[in-house]
């Protein structure tokens, strides 16, 4: 086995995100199907910030890095190296060896689009682009935009901005949210008669029993979304009474034991 090629997919099947992070003295605690704890490269967002998703090999970081990604380049992080260099280290540390091809230069991303759901009640917007530089800029890929029916918006009530459709819990419908791509304020904006505080956005993707992150912004939800952290939603505006009793609503409906407001 010692003079095989390795390639970054070799390694990762081989060795598990939860594999490495001893390696990298990361400990974290479980939480049901996630990893949390310190962010070992921010250090930032509290003690349950950063979350590993060891089904889908990924992890983010709701704190300062509000980023994420695989084992390689979690360990390139945190070592300050390049991927290779990580994959080589990870490699090493776990008796495996070999060289990595060179064919492959690029770290695969986890994504896996999925339609939006069919039982819309308003119409979705056709037009919006959902590969436009202004939304790559954000962080957000197409596949991402894809899974939660969001793109740029180059017309319309929401021109120049990310259009979020937001639904009832029911997966209904309801209204797009414009959120700025560069400093545009507000940093949302929503059709009017429309009131933000009606709605926890994400609240209809969240399973039966999953313990969930409230962020402040629904582009976390989109980031964290992109680096397999599935079960996050967001306040769409101030954190009002009314806004505190949809989350208590969904909380009960889908029976979230706990919430971790990031
Ligand atoms: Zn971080």
């Amino acid at each position: 086995m010692s003079t095989a090629t390795l390639s970054f997919a070799e390694i990762k099947q081989r060795v598990s995100i939860e594999q490495a992070l001893p390696l990298v003295g990361i400990a974290l605690k479980k939480y049901g199907l996630q990893l949390r704890g310190v962010c070992p490269i921010c250090k930032d967002g509290g003690d349950r910030a950063f979350v590993v998703t060891p089904a889908k090999g990924v992890y983010y970081c709701f704190g300062k890095c509000r980023t994420g990604g695989d084992m390689l380049t979690l360990v390139s992080r945190i070592k300050n190296c390049s991927v290779r260099e990580a994959a080589e280290f990870i490699a090493a540390s776990v008796g495996i060896s070999g060289k990595r091809s060179e064919a492959e230069a690029t770290v695969p991303r986890d994504s896996s689009p999925q339609p939006l759901s069919g039982k819309e009640g308003l119409k979705p917007l056709e037009y919006l682009l959902s590969s436009h530089e202004a939304v790559q800029a954000l962080g957000v890929a197409a596949e991402t935009c894809g899974h939660f029916g969001a793109g740029f918006a180059p017309k319309g009530i929401m021109r120049g901005r990310l259009a979020i459709p937001i639904h009832d819990r029911a997966g209904t419908l309801l209204a797009y949210c414009g959120r700025a791509v560069k400093d545009e304020t507000p940093t949302l904006i929503f059709p009017s008669g429309f009131r933000p505080d009606t709605v926890i956005f994400n609240g209809h993707r969240i399973e039966q029993g999953d313990t969930i992150y409230v962020a402040r912004d629904p582009l976390q939800v989109l980031l964290a979304f992109e680096h397999g952290v599935t079960n996050v939603v967001s306040f769409l505006g101030d954190i009002t009474v009314d806004a505190l009793h949809v989350l208590t609503v969904l909380m009960d409906e889908k029976d979230v034991p706990s919430i971790d407001l990031i």
